[in-house]
């Protein structure tokens, strides 16, 4: 599902987010990429979402070489198969749960009517089937980030990328949270989660650890020797 080799990301400054990584993600996984704030985390998500372009490497995602894609077929690559959930759960505010859903099916290619019944389904996925009409501002934490995996999962993507999903969530609401994702993990997306929580990260199968802008272990592939870890 993802390829990544000797991949890295420079900013001005001298500032190096990754400094050659190199990670395969299989279909249908379940892991965590988890390691201190600043360990190029987030970067790391940007460019496995393709959202952002790394300096040098390559990266392959379900099958596309990234680096060969015009910006257009990135988008349409994008859209159609990378669902995104963030910690700050991104809702359009004074706009009813369905339609915040149903926004995000905009550049499907789907009728308005179709996108409502997809946004509809999803909500019901995820348990807020009762809460569609209601606004962002009328619902908890819990329940905003439930709509935005909703919103992730309409277009039923084959990836699932999640930048601390429970990092604005109280403990409860979290765990509810996190028996989501793996439920659409267990119904076949493959999901990876961004996570400072050791905690969370060890609860998964797989735990992806960086340090530094480079993975420094890999429980998915154990015999991984970094320089100046051991
Ligand atoms: P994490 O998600 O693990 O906290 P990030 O990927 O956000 O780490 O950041 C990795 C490093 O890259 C940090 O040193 C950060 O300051 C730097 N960085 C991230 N984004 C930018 C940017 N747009 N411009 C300059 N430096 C950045």
């Amino acid at each position: 599902m993802i390829s990544l080799r000797d991949v890295t990301k420079h900013y001005s400054g001298g500032v190096t987010a990754l400094g050659g990584v190199s990670l395969d993600i299989g279909a249908g996984e379940l892991a965590a990429i988890v390691g201190p704030s600043g360990s190029g985390k987030s970067t790391m998500l940007n460019v496995l979402g393709t959202l952002d372009r790394p300096t040098s490497g390559t990266v392959h995602i379900d099958g596309y070489e990234v680096g060969k894609l015009s910006d257009a077929k990135l988008s349409a690559l994008r859209a159609s198969r990378i669902g995104f959930v963030f910690q700050q759960f991104h809702l359009a505010p004074g706009t009813p749960a369905l339609d915040n859903v149903a926004d995000g099916l905009l550049y499907s290619g789907y009728r308005p009517s179709v996108r409502r019944r997809r946004a509809a389904a999803a909500l019901e996925r995820v348990g807020l089937g009762h809460r569609m009409d209601h606004h962002p501002h009328e619902l908890s934490g819990g329940e905003r980030q439930r709509v935005a995996i909703a919103r992730a999962v309409a277009g039923e993507p084959a990836l699932l990328l999640a930048d601390e999903p429970t990092g604005a969530l109280d403990s409860v609401s979290g765990a509810g949270v996190m028996s989501l994702l793996r439920e659409l993990h267990a119904a076949g997306t493959t999901v990876l989660i961004i996570t400072h929580d050791r905690d969370i990260a060890d609860a998964l199968p797989r735990q992806v650890r960086m340090r530094d802008g480079l993975v420094v272990a890999d429980s998915g592939q154990p015999g991984l020797v970094t320089a100046g870890v051991g």
